[in-house]
């Protein structure tokens, strides 16, 4: 790393404190990044800066803003191997993972730019004074006109670091709003480059974009209760997403909530029983599983369980666990020494439930895998509806296999959850398919698909698993308000 101090109102800096702390290399335990830890005092100036901003970068015209956001994802696409290097080094992203999050990061900006441009109001109909006076107004006009909100602080987890870098930023800025970064802890390597990057890109003015680095707790708390602070977009767990709109309703702010899930894939007996499951198994294990969209409880119709396990055990068996800057490797580490544990305290509480375990559940022993935060990809069968594993987010390699032998036993049971995250059916029958999507409480639904994803489409969860959409026009919105405007001509 060149450069690891933050980025406040354009100026790199330390924090007041002068404390600093370490992320580390999840496959080696190496160390990354030495970066500064701040305070309330430095969230505190990077608000300070981002406010001071605000005024003349909204009123920046929407052509000027979207061509600096424009060069941001040039700037992306210019940097994108350093970008993925670290990718790799701070959160283990396989070789070609990495690049592939960075295309997709460098796209969201791009869709961004284009996006704001298309941002338009509404006529309504012209009002009359309260209803009195002649029902057609021809001296009056009533319109919508849609504004920046403010100052809006982007908190991101560590999953997929730069994609949620970019999928928060850049409709943020493009629509006239400034912004502080915290990045998640232990990417924080990650979120300084992005602040590096986006310093080289002609004209975007100090304090649009601030980058902070430091603890949740203390500088993501201290963001969420900051009266300078007018929206808050997360994307993280749904416990520390409800500490967020708790800790922000004293100054009532906007909210974007992305959070957690447990999402269910059915596959009907209908179904092609191998590929699908050799699909199944290359996407639940991507990213060692640590995707909010994975699937991680199947159910699968009696009539073609065992031959269905068996395909996507079979599947699992086939990945490459190991270094992920080594080419031949398919999964690399969980993101780090507290993550593994976690999931290995839910790999024990399958086991004491009554789960089956048919695949992995350890981690690897032989040098130097031994070194790094490894877990085996898992597979469990003979999983019942109440078990941890069914029901809470391992975000992790380990799946769990459910049978079900009638349509809506299984609507019943994938709906039985806190979680409305995604969810997807697999099934020849289309009718079959779009009865299910109607019917499961999740807001995505793939029929015969899962976790494909374009910067163009929306996302965002029902019930626990989040408040409003992110990413494509729609999800930019959340950074507009709607103002309405009565005008009489006089
Ligand atoms: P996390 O523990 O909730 O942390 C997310 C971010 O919040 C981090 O930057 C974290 O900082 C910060 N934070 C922690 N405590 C805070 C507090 N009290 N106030 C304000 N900010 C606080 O989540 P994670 O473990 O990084 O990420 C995994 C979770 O993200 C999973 O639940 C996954 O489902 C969810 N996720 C959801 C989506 C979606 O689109 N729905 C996408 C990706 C991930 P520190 O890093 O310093 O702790």
């Amino acid at each position: 790393m060149e450069n690891c101090k933050m980025w406040i109102g354009g100026k790199w800096v330390d924090a007041d404190s002068g404390k600093t702390f370490l992320t580390h290399n999840p496959a080696t335990g190496e160390v990354v990044a030495e970066v500064p830890l701040a305070g309330a005092s430095d969230v505190d100036k990077a608000v300070a800066a981002a406010r001071k901003a605000f005024p003349s970068w909204s009123r920046r015209t929407q052509a000027e803003r979207s061509d600096i956001v424009a060069r941001i994802a040039a700037a992306v696409r210019e940097h994108s191997a350093e970008l993925a290097r670290l990718e790799i080094l701070e959160h283990g992203a396989p070789l070609d993972f990495a690049p592939f999050m960075l295309k997709f990061a460098a796209e969201n900006i791009e869709l961004a730019a284009s996006g704001a441009r298309t941002v338009m109001g509404e006529v309504l109909p012209p009002a009359s004074s309260m209803g009195q006076g002649p029902g057609d107004a021809p001296n009056t006009l009533a319109y919508m006109k849609r504004e920046p909100i403010g100052v809006c602080a982007l908190i991101t987890p560590w999953n997929v670091p730069s994609l949620l870098i970019s999928t928060k930023i850049s409709p943020c800025i493009a629509n006239g709003n400034t912004c502080v970064l915290k990045p998640a802890s232990i990417n924080s390597g990650i979120g300084l480059k992005w602040a590096e990057i986006m310093a080289t890109v002609k004209d975007l003015p100090p304090g649009v974009v601030n980058v902070v680095t430091g603890p949740g707790g203390t500088i993501g708390q201290h963001l969420s209760t900051h009266p300078g602070v007018d929206l808050i977009s997360f994307t993280g767990s749904t416990e520390v997403g409800k500490a967020i709109i708790a800790a922000s309703s004293q100054t009532v702010k906007v909210l974007g909530m992305e959070l957690g899930g447990k999402n269910p894939a059915i596959v009907l007996e209908d179904a092609d029983v191998v590929p699908v499951a050799e699909e199944l198994a290359q996407i639940a294990f991507m990213n060692v599983g640590q995707n909010c969209a994975q699937p991680s409880r199947f159910y699968v119709h009696e009539k073609i369980y065992d031959k269905f396990v068996e395909a996507f055990v079979a599947a699992a068996r086939r990945i490459k666990v190991g270094d992920p800057s080594d080419k031949s490797t398919t999964m690399g580490p969980v993101a780090n020494k507290d993550q593994r544990a976690t999931i290995e305290a839910y790999i024990q509480s399958a086991i004491d439930e009554g789960a089956r375990l048919v695949l992995g559940g350890k981690r690897p022993t032989e040098p130097p895998l031994d070194k790094g935060y490894f877990v085996m990809p898992t597979v469990f069968t003979n999983v019942t509806q109440n078990m941890r594993i069914a029901r809470e987010e391992v975000f992790g390699p380990v799946v769990g296999f459910l049978k079900f032998s009638s349509d809506e036993k299984v609507i019943e049971a994938a709906n039985d959850s806190v979680f409305g995250l995604c969810a997807s059916v697999w099934t020849k029958d289309v009718a079959r398919g779009i009865k299910f999507a109607n019917e499961l409480q999740a807001g995505t639904v793939w029929v015969n698909q899962h976790m494909n994803l374009v910067a163009e489409t929306p996302w965002g969860g029902f019930k626990e698993s989040g408040l409003g959409k992110e990413g494509g026009v729609i999800g930019a919105q959340m950074y507009t308000q709607l103002k309405l405007v009565y005008l009489k001509h006089i």
